[in-house]
């Protein structure tokens, strides 16, 4: 019997690219948001996602607010975006570390890819840190049920 050319499957990669993916790993995003009109209305140009904090210069894993495009840190740094809301009451903000969005308002992170005034700047988002466009799940049909003739049958 030959000895198996097994190396162990003990190492395991971590494609960073799938681990950032979308695919998988939303916590209870919700679907649906009250406080989307605050939306900054033209977000197809938004700050680099190693843009450091606007107050403190902290270099990474920022937030972007979607109401104006600035750029805070964390609340694990020193919660800049968390006061900027406090200040504000721009509530909306994007993850440059893992591209979510959350929403200070219903205390939830919202899925972007069921919200579709999320998705432009998610997927600005997503080209500016992996270079390429994110893939959707399918869900046009959703969004177009209305006005697709439904299977007349
Ligand atoms: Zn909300
Ligand atoms: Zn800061
Ligand atoms: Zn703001």
């Amino acid at each position: 019997m030959a000895a198996e050319g097994g190396s162990s499957s003990g190492t395991r990669e971590v494609v960073e690219d799938d681990f950032f993916g979308a695919e998988s790993g939303w916590v209870e995003a919700r679907t649906a948001c009250d406080h989307l009109p605050s939306l900054c209305s033209d977000l197809s140009q938004i700050p680099l996602p190693d843009s450091p904090c606007s107050r403190c210069h902290h270099p990474a894993e920022n937030w972007l607010c979607l109401s104006c495009k600035d750029v805070f840190c964390s609340r694990f740094i020193n919660k800049h975006m968390l006061k900027h809301y406090e200040e504000s009451g721009h509530c909306l903000a994007l993850s440059f570390s893992d591209l979510s969005v959350w929403c200070f308002e219903c205390d939830a992170y919202l899925d972007v890819q069921m919200i579709w005034q999320l998705r432009p700047v998610y997927e600005v988002a997503h080209l500016l840190k992996f270079e390429e466009r994110p893939s959707f799940r399918a869900i046009e049909s959703l969004q177009l049920s209305s006005d697709q003739g439904e299977g007349s049958s």
